[in-house]
């Protein structure tokens, strides 16, 4: 009932060129799977999705957004608004990133404004939550992610379950060629699942789609994708080779 979903996080890489030799054989191999069976995305900076937008537009393909401001215009210094990623077409953004959380200082509260002005645009947020592995070893991990869940998604009392995603990325998985095994990936989105329940109610927890991020690989992909709450990855480093992207965009 949830519709796999696979998405690429480029962070700071790729500059306009890179991206034009990076789609020239990504749209090859697209030739080889139409995708009419999961969604898959891909999340250039900003200075690209202009000319990425133009790329995928006759491609099952979909635009995304690594952050996005909650307002629509504004003096808003170094900001980009709901509004401006809704022109390109855009369709997800990623929101809560650790990397915005821990080298850009955003909190919990920052990060649920845009969770929020993100969803009442119409563009569909997802929400990453994650524990350090200080938190993790000290046996927070469930405190931390419910916390950030929770404040995350205080403002959307009322949701359509499948205009929200939430990705589960331990910080000590990203970037690190460390993933999270399976079965501990597999413990904490059950453990988002239930609290999806109490948030909203089973029906709704059941249609939204969760995540896992950190370290994803052609080679590990297959086995994540086999536990029961894992709806997709969030792929960083191995998003950014088009074959390699691609192989786990396309496992079975
Ligand atoms: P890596 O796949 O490079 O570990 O990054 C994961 C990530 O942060 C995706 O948002």
């Amino acid at each position: 009932m949830r519709k796999a979903l696979f998405l690429g996080n480029w962070k700071m890489h790729h500059t306009i060129l890179e991206t034009k030799s990076y789609f020239e054989k990504f749209l090859r191999l697209l030739l080889k799977h139409n995708f009419s069976d999961r969604t898959v995305g891909i999340a250039p900076p900003f200075t690209s999705l202009f000319y990425v937008h133009s790329l995928l537009k006759e491609t099952p393909v979909k635009l995304c957004a690594q952050n996005a401001h909650f307002e629509e215009k504004g003096p808003f210094t170094g900001e980009i608004s709901p509004l401006m990623l809704k022109e390109l077409e855009v369709e997800y953004v990623i929101l809560g990133h650790s990397e915005r959380r821990h080298l850009f200082g955003e909190g919990d509260e920052l990060i649920q404004r845009r969770v929020e002005g993100v969803y009442r645009a119409g563009l569909v947020p997802i929400l990453c939550v994650g524990e350090t592995l200080n938190e993790r070893k000290e046996g927070k991990t469930f405190e931390r992610v419910e916390t950030q869940l929770k404040k995350g998604l205080a403002g959307l009392k009322e949701i359509n379950p499948e205009r929200i995603v939430i990705a589960y990325e331990p910080v000590w998985a990203i970037g690190t060629g460390v993933n999270a095994t399976p079965s501990q990936a597999e413990e904490v989105h059950n453990f988002i699942r239930g609290l999806l329940e109490e948030l909203y109610d089973e029906e709704r927890a059941k249609r939204i789609r969760i995540l896992y991020g950190g370290s994803v690989t052609p080679e590990n992909v297959n086995e994540l994708m086999r536990e029961p709450n894992i709806d997709g990855v969030l792929v960083g480093g191995a998003s950014l080779d088009p074959e390699k992207f691609f192989k786990i965009c396309s496992i079975n």
